[in-house]
């Protein structure tokens, strides 16, 4: 079977991702942190319709933990393959530089940007071996224009763009892309100690949007569809100028 592989699909996007990739026929990897529960409704909710699904947690941070859990996988696994991996985990740890300490900075660069080398690395080899596969990686409207109060996570999230574009050019000749979505404000428990009143109002569509208006980009991306589609990043952002 092949396999697509979700990082922090326990819960918000990740989760609606998930959802949607078992729609389209993916078998589902969800990876997750810690939450176990939740990731094992999202398993639940896709069994309930028809689909498959498995745990895999890891921290995406870690990678003996990344190479550790996948081994174990292939192990389990010799006739699978994974050829849709998408880079959703992560964290916001917001503070004015002047006052960020050293571990909030390292801790979201390790999550955001070696997370997204340390998954993607390990599952490349089979998918050029393969000649196809997909990559698509959550990045930010925060990695395009910056935002004030995340440094941490606009150098991740913009790292993270960078090097989806050179890697898209380094691999597009055996059929595997690399494209980012970079969701604006979104309802998920990371947005929720926000003030949503007074930022849709900077929004023109005058919402926050849906994990699922996220997720239907990505299962595009990661569809046979977009198949001349790489490097791209995806704005879904409700009209936020970036
Ligand atoms: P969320 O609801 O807080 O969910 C975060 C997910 O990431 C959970 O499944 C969590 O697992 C997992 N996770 C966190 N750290 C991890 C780690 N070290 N290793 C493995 N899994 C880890 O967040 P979200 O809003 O859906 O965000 C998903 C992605 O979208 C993130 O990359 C975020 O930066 C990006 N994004 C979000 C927004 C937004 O407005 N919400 C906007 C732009 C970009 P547990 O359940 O085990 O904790």
């Amino acid at each position: 079977m092949k396999y697509a592989l979700v990082t922090g699909g326990s819960r918000g996007i990740g989760r609606a991702i998930s959802l949607k990739l078992a729609e389209a026929g993916y078998p589902i990897i969800i990876n997750y942190l810690s939450n176990e529960s939740k990731a094992l409704e999202v398993k639940e909710l896709i069994e309930k319709d028809g689909g498959t699904a498995e745990l895999l947690p890891f921290d995406v941070a870690d990678e003996a933990a990344v190479d550790n859990a996948i081994s174990q996988w292939e192990q389990a696994h010799p006739e699978d393959t994974i050829e849709v991996l998408v880079n959703n985990a992560g964290i916001r740890s917001d503070n004015l530089m002047i006052f960020m300490e050293t571990a909030d900075w390292s801790k979201i660069i390790n999550i955001h940007l070696n997370g997204f080398f340390y998954v993607t690395h390990r599952l490349l080899k089979k998918m050029l071996t393969s000649k196809y596969g997909r990559i698509v990686n959550v990045v930010s409207l925060s990695g395009l224009k910056g935002l004030p109060g995340q440094t941490n996570y606009s150098a991740a999230k913009a790292g993270i763009i960078g090097a989806s574009k050179a890697l898209a050019q380094e691999i597009a000749r055996k059929n595997v892309t690399v494209n980012c979505v970079a969701p604006g404000f979104i309802a998920t428990d990371m947005t929720a100690d926000l003030d949503e009143k007074a930022l849709k109002a900077t929004i023109p569509m005058n919402r926050f949007g849906t994990a699922e208006e996220v997720a239907d980009t990505v299962v595009f991306l990661a569809s046979r569809k977009a198949s001349y589609i790489t490097g791209e990043v995806i704005s879904i952002n409700g009209g936020l100028y970036t």
